[in-house]
């Protein structure tokens, strides 16, 4: 990691010397001038390129751990009611959709996750990656479980109330949780709460923090957390904190990915509507499987009852819309339209 990040900067340097060399006259001065400045360079990298790796991972980018708990031959919280996941599979499911989130909003965040598959990893392996890597943040996702079906909402645990950094963290995402997500927040708990430690906190280097995304004992809350909508909103709930809390923790380095104008496929006015509903139908629901298109669903305000639209790509114009209306229309929505974003 460090090593590369040293070789980028060597190879920066190299390409602003070789093109002033290649612009300027070329003479032998120039020539001699550039491998000097190179070597200089390389003795500096040498000299404190261990006490500058710090500082030069600190001004490129952070790592962060993304951790689904649980997983392979341990289920975690088995699922209480019918037809809902067992713990890992929602773990794994909010954490995906997290590092999504991250990784198509945000930059200069590396993603690191222990776990992307349905595979047992220990927690000594979880604690043993984030350490190796020198990760800066670690954020290990849970949901909860109790003999008593009326407990719920949401919780973020770290080590010690005395570890400021997480516990600051984990207050932002029981913030987000509880204002912006409508959750009911149970707040940050340490060790003490808990009466033991949790390993991947307690061995973690970094900022650690450990979420429990709510209760798969309670029934309401089980089905929140099986739908699509409760893992997106948790995710994003998740995801804003983090990204507040590195922009405050990191003032000097810019995490927002700029809105990219050349991709028309993001910055497209039109997109083509498969159908509309009266109450709305999960983007996920088996009958758009087909379209192998992600399908948006946008609510109109409309005095209309089919309120809810849905609709898949987005086009820069309307011949570029066009060129996919029949292949949409030929996966099973012979009526889908064009329509103006
Ligand atoms: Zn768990």
């Amino acid at each position: 990691m460090r090593a590369t990040v040293n070789l980028d900067v060597l190879l920066d340097f190299n390409n602003v010397l070789l093109e002033s060399f290649l612009f300027d006259k070329t003479t032998k001065n120039n020539l001699a001038y550039f491998y000097i400045m190179k070597w200089f360079f390389i003795i500096f990298l040498l000299a404190y390129g261990s006490s500058t790796q710090i500082a030069l991972a600190g001004n490129g980018q952070v790592v962060l751990v993304l951790d689904a708990g649980h997983g392979g031959n341990d289920p975690g919280h088995e699922s209480t009611f019918r037809g809902h996941l067992d713990e890992k599979a929602l773990n794994l499911k909010i954490t995906t959709l997290l590092g999504g989130y991250i990784n198509k909003y945000l930059q200069n965040v590396k993603v690191v996750y222990t776990r992307t598959g349905d595979q047992n990893v220990s927690l000594n392996q979880r604690v043993d990656k984030a350490n190796s890597i020198n990760a800066n943040y670690f954020i290990s996702i849970h949901c909860n479980g109790n003999d008593r079906s009326s407990i719920r909402g949401t919780e973020s645990h770290v080590h010690s109330m005395k570890a400021t950094k997480a516990v600051s963290f984990a207050r932002l995402i029981e913030r987000q949780f509880a204002k912006r997500a409508g959750r009911h927040s149970r707040g940050v708990k340490d060790k003490n709460d808990l009466k033991h430690s949790l390993q991947v906190l307690k061995y973690t280097k970094m900022t650690s923090v450990l979420v429990e995304c709510g209760f798969l004992t309670n029934k309401r809350e089980a089905s929140y957390l099986n739908s699509t909508y409760g893992q997106e909103i948790i995710a994003s709930a998740i995801f804003r904190a983090f990204r507040s809390f590195i922009q405050k923790e990191h003032p000097s380095i810019n995490f927002i990915k700029p809105k990219s104008g050349s991709s028309t496929a993001s910055s497209g006015n039109y997109a083509i509507q498969i159908m509309s509903s009266k109450t709305p139908v999960d983007t996920k629901d088996s009958s758009f499987k087909k379209l192998k298109m992600d399908v948006t669903r946008k609510k109109l305000n409309t005095k209309s009852a089919y309120k809810y639209i849905y609709t898949v790509g987005t086009y820069a114009s309307k011949s570029e819309a066009k060129k996919s209306l029949s292949s949409v229309q030929s996966r099973g929505f012979k009526d889908a339209i064009i329509i103006k974003k």
